[in-house]
């Protein structure tokens, strides 16, 4: 076969895929059209009292972090051997704590479900991780990389914590050089960088298309020692079911032994969650197919209020969908954003090779709106402005869903050789997923989902409204706001791990001592009954549909009405069908197997039904958020031309939901944002 038929021949198969693809989608969303439209918005959830952090100290902010470390109670060596602390989670926010917890002397117990530490999702990380050294001596500096991420988070984050973690940003590197962590250097030796979207200066740190896993293995090696030292006890194919909570405060978990179907029960002074984020509620990703939500959600059923559940982050350059059986997407990294460019051609009939497309007939699209930022706006606006001109009906390939990336210029002018020695992993890899060659077409590329910034609300400690139980990494809701900046998760991860936990967790273990719990605790007994029962009602269904089958629809409800766009009547649709799917769900699924051994069909139903109930939750934060704020886009709420509109006298909260029994309204706690220190503005990028 020639290269032209075999190109045909591939496109035919995949115009046809997708073709199934968009009708599946299609019919989704007629069936959600033909609902009556019952949802009243403000029968939804009730109305809570405003929360507040407490534990920030109130000085200038460039001395809160050290006033806080200097005021939290210490624990002394001698007896941090009594205490204990389990760690759910070995991504570089749990595996970071536990090495650093397992360091300093506590008894530390981790748990991850893939079959080693290494293999957590942080490990998938391609682009790099930012931190404020000023290397480049382009006018960086903590505030810069403070301001930078308040105002790429469309200023919905705490100001004190974003400070912190814009301080120990420069720490996590010199610790990681310190363990061997090899980031790309320059020819004279020292260590490289590049930018990311939302920014103007060079700030982050890479290795290759591999930081993730590079950063992972340094925090893994650290694990690796404690657990041979004694000072961790690591259980791989564990899953956490379920918190135990003992007169209020956060004891233990109910895990179930992925190999022997056996459910055990662990109990510690304090308990951390490090359990990542949540992006699969849509299926259809970038993040593992592991990745879940059910630690958070079940702490959250026990008492953890759930922060901004709407914020997710939809990432602007991954390999766009190509059929209905994928199970999986692929982000092509924002570091290609430095020398890549994006575009459209100008006119929706033009069906010719991008290569044959002459310069006048392309639409750079990010320079010509954003010609301040260009190619490396934020996530949130570059994936809206694809969206937008794949609705023009200007989007390329299959299902006309696509942009082109394209590196023509960056290989005329700095040789193959350096494009190659940059991103050359990443090129490979597109290669291989897409047959096309990137380094002679462009790529293309569409948005997906890719991060949650929303997640267990905590306080400047790291503590969740449950006394006892904190939250890391992507987890918690974090410092992002309502959109992440580039490069921001693995320095969030690794400053939580590495160096904010380890100093405020202190001061609540100073607070015991900590009667023990033991198996006949009645608390203890209600959770292990609960998971058992759970189990049992999941394997006694013997419904007709697949879990997967539910995913599916899941996520295609989110995408369709939580996704990139959010509008007040697509929501309460989506919550009606949600309900609906969930009734089904409970009398429908098919789950074969027994809970004896390894099932993974029960494990992903269990993971399932948590990911509908919080779709729900996630759906109800939407519609009450009638502004648009980074990831958060309501149709009904925007600017003349198009941008995101906020509403800052309503809305400039974080919305943190308790959750108030099974078949109750959540209840919604605002803890009102004060800026002392960056002006509310709208954003501009041009
Ligand atoms: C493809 C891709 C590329 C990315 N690139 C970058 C980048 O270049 N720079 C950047 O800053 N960010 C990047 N990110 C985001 C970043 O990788 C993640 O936000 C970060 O790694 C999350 O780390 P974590 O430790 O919080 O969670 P994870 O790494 O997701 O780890 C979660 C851990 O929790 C465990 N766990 C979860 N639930 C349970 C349970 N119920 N029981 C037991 N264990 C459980 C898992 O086994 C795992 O060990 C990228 C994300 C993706 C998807």
């Amino acid at each position: 076969m020639s290269d032209d038929t075999q190109n045909e021949a591939r496109h035919g198969l995949r115009d046809r895929v997708v073709g199934t693809w968009r009708h599946a989608v299609d019919s989704a969303k007629d069936s959600v059209g033909d609902l009556i439209n019952s949802v009243d918005a403000d029968l939804l959830y009730d109305q809570g009292d405003d929360i507040a952090d407490t534990k920030a100290p109130k000085v200038d902010i460039a001395q809160r972090w050290d006033e806080r470390k200097f005021t939290a109670k210490l624990v002394n060596p001698a007896n941090r051997r009594k205490l204990s602390v389990i760690i759910v989670g070995t991504g570089l926010a749990g595996a970071s704590a536990a090495a650093t917890l397992g360091e300093a002397g506590y008894k530390v117990t981790s748990f991850c479900y893939q079959d080693s530490p290494r293999r957590a999702h942080s490990i998938a990380a391609q682009g790099g991780i930012n931190a404020a050294k000023n290397y480049r001596n382009d006018g960086d500096s903590v505030y810069r990389l403070f301001y930078d991420t308040v105002k790429g988070g469309d200023f919905r984050a705490r100001e004190s914590n974003v400070y912190r973690l814009a301080q120990v940003s420069t720490n996590i590197i010199d610790q990681c050089v310190a363990q061997g962590v090899p980031f790309a250097r320059e020819y004279g030796g020292l260590l490289d960088n590049r930018s990311f979207g939302g920014v103007q200066v060079s700030r982050t740190f890479y290795a290759r298309g591999q930081t993730g896993q590079q950063l992972l293995l340094g925090a893994y090696q650290a694990l690796e020692r404690q657990i041979a030292a004694g000072t961790v006890a690591m259980h791989t194919r564990h899953e956490m079911l379920e918190l135990v909570v003992v007169d209020g405060k956060a004891r233990g978990v109910v895990v179930r032994n992925m190999v022997t179907g056996e459910i055990e029960t662990h109990t510690a002074d304090a308990v951390v969650l490090a359990s990542g984020g949540y992006g699969n509620v849509f299926y259809l990703s970038t993040n593992a197919m592991g990745c879940n939500v059910t630690a958070t959600w079940r702490a959250h059923r026990k008492g953890a209020h759930f922060a901004n559940p709407c914020y997710t982050q939809i990432h602007p350059t991954c390999i766009p969908v190509s059929g209905d059986y994928q199970s999986k997407l692929t982000l092509m990294s924002e570091s290609l954003r430095n020398d890549g460019r994006i575009w459209v051609p100008k006119s929706g009939e033009d069906k010719r090779d991008p290569r044959e497309i002459p310069e006048d007939e392309r639409d750079y699209y990010l320079e010509r709106i954003y010609p301040a930022f260009g190619n490396l706006v934020p996530r949130d606006i570059a994936s809206r402005a694809a969206k937008n001109v794949c609705d023009e009906g200007r989007g390329v390939g299959p299902g006309g869903l696509g942009v082109y990336l394209d590196f023509a210029d960056a290989i005329e002018r700095l040789g193959r050789k350096s494009v190659e020695a940059k991103y050359g992993n990443l090129f490979d890899m597109y290669a291989q997923i897409t047959g096309e060659n990137p380094y002679e077409t462009p790529m293309r590329i569409y948005p997906a989902v890719h991060y949650t910034m929303g997640g267990l609300w905590v306080d400047y400690d790291l503590q969740s409204s449950i006394p006892g139980l904190f939250v890391t990494g992507e987890a918690n809701f974090s410092d992002h706001g309502a959109n992440r900046l580039g490069a921001s998760a693995l320095m969030q991860g690794l400053a939580d791990g590495y160096f904010v936990l380890p100093n405020t967790i202190n001061d609540y273990l100073a607070s015991g001592p900590f009667p023990k719990v033991d198996a006949s605790d009645p608390a203890v007994a209600e959770a292990v009954g609960s998971v058992k029962g759970r189990i049992d009602k999941l394997l006694s269904i013997k419904g007709s549909r697949t879990v997967d089958s539910f995913h599916k629809e899941l996520g295609h409800i989110m995408w369709d009405y939580c996704g990139m766009e959010r509008s007040e009547e697509g929501l309460r649709k989506a919550i009606s069908r949600i309900r609906e799917l969930k009734t089904e769900f409970w009398s429908d699924v098919r789950v074969l197997g027994t809970g004896e051994g390894l099932n993974q069909a029960l494990e992903r139903a269990g993971r399932v039904a948590d990911f509908i109930e919080l779709g729900e939750l996630m759906c109800i934060d939407a519609l009450h958020r009638r502004e648009s704020c980074g990831g958060h886009f309501r149709a009904e709420s925007q600017t003349e031309d198009g941008e995101a509109l906020r509403h800052d006298d309503e809305y400039a909260y974080v919305a943190a939901w308790e959750f108030a029994g099974e078949g109750q309204r959540p209840v919604l706690h605002k803890e009102p944002l004060v800026y002392e220190y960056v002006e509310l503005k709208q954003r501009s990028y041009k």
